[in-house]
């Protein structure tokens, strides 16, 4: 079945994201384990992001990691889509490697540096309303924090898109709760998300972020009949590790060799 293919898929890319970050020492964890699956459905599904830049296909689906401090998350995803190479993986956050703590252009499947958070909609926009000029079909698929929607630069972006009436943007909204180092309603109360993108004319779903059928569900629809989409994802920092879920703590820190057996054991891996 594609969804138990999926969540396999997904504790894979979990495991091996911990132990990247493990190994090491660099942060982010909790933000990486909130939007796992989130790409894993997108990647592996089948339904859109149909083709690898590599392979030179007329179909050129874009996806953009705009909360791109989960860098480890997309590039353990990009080697196993075969973006990368299991060697390249494994130069993570080393002296000269294109692989850094934040996503780099260099890296084939990134096509743009992001991390500078609030700045995805707004190039995605921008690729999208080329497709449209060059009447391309493409989809665009994007995946954002809630934290980045404190960022007016993303509202701009969202009023422009269907001021414009550009189709083909899918953006997932990672809405884990917690931004750095606080709790996202302390730093800025977001609420009502959803009533937000709708009043920017974006059709508007609020899921569960780590439920495959449901994400699924949207990806399908919104393949059926493009119109710029919001997907308000209830998603959990650090989720798949009971000690790290919901704990704002590994937001910065990396586990320990203790801390990482424990965690890999609950995902079902062994070291
Ligand atoms: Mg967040």
């Amino acid at each position: 079945m594609q969804i138990n293919r999926l969540k396999k898929i997904s504790d894979k890319v979990r495991y091996e994201t911990i132990k990247l970050i493990h190994k090491t020492k660099t942060a982010h964890l909790g933000s990486c384990l909130s939007c796992i699956d989130i790409l894993v459905a997108n990647y592996f599904s089948n339904i859109i992001l149909r083709s690898n830049v590599n392979f030179k296909s007329k179909l050129k689906d874009t996806f953009v990691l705009s909360k791109g401090h989960a860098a480890p998350a997309l590039y353990v995803v990009l080697q196993m889509k075969g973006y990368i190479s299991k060697k390249m993986l494994n130069t993570y956050s080393k002296p000269n490697s294109y692989l850094e703590e934040h996503p780099n252009i260099k890296i084939n499947g990134v096509l743009v540096s992001s991390g500078s958070l609030g700045h995805g909609l707004s190039y995605v926009a921008g690729v999208a309303l080329g497709d449209q000029i060059n009447k391309k079909n493409n989809y665009h698929v994007l995946v954002m924090s809630d934290g980045e929607c404190n960022e007016g630069s993303t509202w701009e972006a969202a009023m422009f898109i269907t001021g414009k009436k550009i189709n083909n943007i899918l953006a997932f909204i990672d809405c884990n709760k917690w931004q750095a180092t606080e709790k996202t309603s302390d730093i800025m109360n977001l609420d009502p998300m959803k009533q937000k993108w709708q009043a920017f004319g974006w059709k508007t779903y609020e899921i569960d972020g780590h439920n495959f059928s449901s994400l699924i569900n949207v990806i399908k629809k919104f393949k059926k009949n493009p119109k710029p989409t919001a997907v308000i994802c209830r998603t959990i920092k650090g989720k798949g590790v009971s000690f790290m879920e919901n704990d704002n703590l590994w937001h910065y820190r990396s586990p320990d060799k203790k801390e990482y057996l424990k965690a890999i054991k609950e995902i079902g891996f062994k070291k």
